[in-house]
């Protein structure tokens, strides 16, 4: 340890990769609003055709899959949102959509808990979600699939059953922004670099947890996400 450090530096969260001894270390979590347009009209709300919007979470928001969490503080809403996650390994500024991929590591199936009710609140009042957002272990993860592996991006199912019952279902090719044409506006605002995550938005379908739940989430050719979401802390 640095003798000048008045505690230990955090280390950065470490993802499995997936048929792999490796580990992806987490740098900085990006998320993508309303890019399925039916989740969009679920929660009231045309998709924006003019640009594709962002919210963050800190890199300690991270959460391995297959955890019992307990269900968080300050809500009474906590929601699930099954999600495609774009793991980065090298630099993207100001890239084209041409040369975005080159900046893509691999690919992962996510889950962006969300305190609905605390959301809900800051857009009435016109103030930042990160109480609905930001919360810890909400940004659930499951073993990074190389590019290599998965293949080409294209129609891919993407699904979320909570104690075995689908409640989100629908393939890659429903989003309203591509996962190159994400890191391309992205790139034109952040230098985006190796251990940056891109949550790219939820499908139709979202909706509460309850206690006790077990939520399990796939894209077809990458591991699964699984979560169970546990007691409340007294
Ligand atoms: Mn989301």
């Amino acid at each position: 340890m640095n003798g000048r450090l008045v505690f230990d530096a955090p280390t950065a969260p470490l993802v499995p990769i997936a048929q792999s001894e490796q580990l992806f270390p987490v740098r900085r979590i990006f998320c993508v609003g309303r890019n399925y347009a039916a989740h969009a009209a679920e929660m009231g709300h045309d998709v924006d055709r003019e640009a594709p919007f962002y919210f963050t979470k800190s890199p300690s928001a991270i959460c391995l899959s297959g955890q019992t969490v307990a269900y968080p503080p300050g809500t009474e809403n906590y929601h699930h949102e099954m999600e495609f996650v774009v793991a980065l390994d090298g630099p993207a500024f100001r890239v084209s959509v041409e040369d975005a991929p080159q900046s893509v590591f691999g690919y992962a199936c996510g889950f962006d808990m969300t305190r609905r009710d605390r959301q809900q609140e800051g857009k009435d009042k016109r103030r930042p979600w990160d109480l609905g957002k930001d919360v810890e272990n909400s940004a659930v993860i499951g073993a990074i699939t190389p590019v290599a592996d998965f293949g080409p991006l294209a129609d891919q199912a993407i699904s979320l059953t909570i104690n075995g019952e689908t409640r989100q279902q629908a393939t890659l090719a429903d989003m309203v922004w591509s996962v190159a044409e994400i890191i391309a506006h992205l790139s034109q605002y952040y230098h985006l670099r190796a251990g940056d995550l891109i949550y790219t938005g939820t499908p139709a379908g979202v909706g509460p947890v309850e206690v006790g739940d077990v939520l399990h989430g796939t894209v077809s050719g990458v591991d699964p996400v699984e979560l169970v979401i546990g007691e409340r802390e007294i």
